[in-house]
């Protein structure tokens, strides 16, 4: 019989077994549960990690039940990383600004709130060799991880961030956020401005941060001019499913490198697992767990 793969193998729960959870309204779709499983079976941890569909209404009593069932940690994902800003103990400078939770904690019953998908996608840039400490940056979106993105680049060190977004308003109001957080040549611009391909031009690293080119519309257009696109460029795309989207492929036509957004769901997991466990998290068995839920070997 084939030995299964660490990843595939079952977890064994029992009496002293300690629980952390994702909770989505889906979460079906969730790739979580395989790759923080997959880290808690390779260092030989007692916990597990299960997923639990939370409909938005059902979210205040879920966060009482932590408490009570003496969850240790839970991810949340769409739609309720906003509204647990205001329903957990506390909430980390970084999750405060970007306004959205991602990570509980439960400490001794103090309900702390992180937002980790900024540290992820640094993460993500820095393994790719494009630190945006004193580069460049072109971010498209202006949602929910756009504001991570742009503090986190913000953060970093980033020399100029321009924000396109199809909404302006929501591009303008992320640009003060970018400027509050040290970078003072944050802009928002519409993504259907005349200056994008210039930006674009003069960039050294493009993010894609909006939702268009993810699985099931892959085929979705182009929102920034292909011939904008240079060899000097890095894209960092968010979307992981396709792995290479169409963004991705334009941008090698190119001759500039991209990337997709595996890595940084990779990365912000990681972050999650050191918050709630105080170990180093176990990032190539996280990846190959990640890999092998999402058929991207
Ligand atoms: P969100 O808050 O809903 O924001 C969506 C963004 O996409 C907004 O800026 C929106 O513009 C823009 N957009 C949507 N449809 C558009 C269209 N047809 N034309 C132009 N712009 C459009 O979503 P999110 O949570 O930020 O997620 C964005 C993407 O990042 C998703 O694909 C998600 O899977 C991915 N993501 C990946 C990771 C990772 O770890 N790799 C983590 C988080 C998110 P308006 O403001 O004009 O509506």
């Amino acid at each position: 019989m084939r030995e299964n793969a660490p990843s595939e193998a079952a977890v064994t729960v029992r009496g002293t077994t300690r629980i952390a959870a994702v909770w989505g309204w889906p979460v079906r779709h969730s790739f979580s549960p395989p790759m923080h499983n997959a880290a808690f079976r390779h260092l030989g941890m007692d916990w597990c990690y299960v997923p639990f569909e939370v409909s938005p209404e059902a979210l205040p009593d879920a966060v009482r039940a932590v408490r009570a069932l003496g969850i240790v940690g839970v991810n949340a994902t769409i739609p309720h990383k906003e509204a647990l800003v205001g329903l957990v103990d506390e909430v980390d400078p970084e999750a405060l600004a970007v306004g959205a939770v991602n990570t509980i904690h439960n400490d001794g019953g103090v309900l702390r709130g992180y937002s980790t998908d900024g540290e992820g996608f640094l993460g993500a840039l820095r393994d790719e060799g494009a630190d945006p400490a004193g580069k460049r940056v072109v971010v498209l979106g202006a949602g929910g991880s756009a504001r991570s993105v742009v503090v986190s680049l913000a953060r970093a060190g980033a020399s100029a961030i321009t924000i396109a977004n199809r909404t302006l308003s929501r591009a303008e109001v992320l640009a003060e956020l970018g400027n509050e957080w040290g970078c003072k040549t944050t802009r928002g611009v519409s993504l259907d401005a005349g200056g994008l391909r210039e930006c674009i031009r003069e960039a050294e690293i493009l993010v894609n941060a909006t939702s268009v080119g993810m699985h099931p519309r892959a085929d979705a257009p182009l929102l920034v001019p292909e011939d904008g696109l240079h060899p000097n460029l890095f894209v960092y795309d968010l979307i992981y499913n396709p792995p290479v989207t169409r963004l991705m492929a334009a941008a090698q036509r190119r001759g500039a490198r991209a990337a997709n957004g595996l890595r940084m769901l990779v990365l912000q997991g990681a972050a999650s697992f050191r918050i709630w466990t105080g170990q180093q998290p176990p990032v190539a068995v996280m990846e190959r767990a990640l890999r092998q839920a999402l058929s991207q070997p």
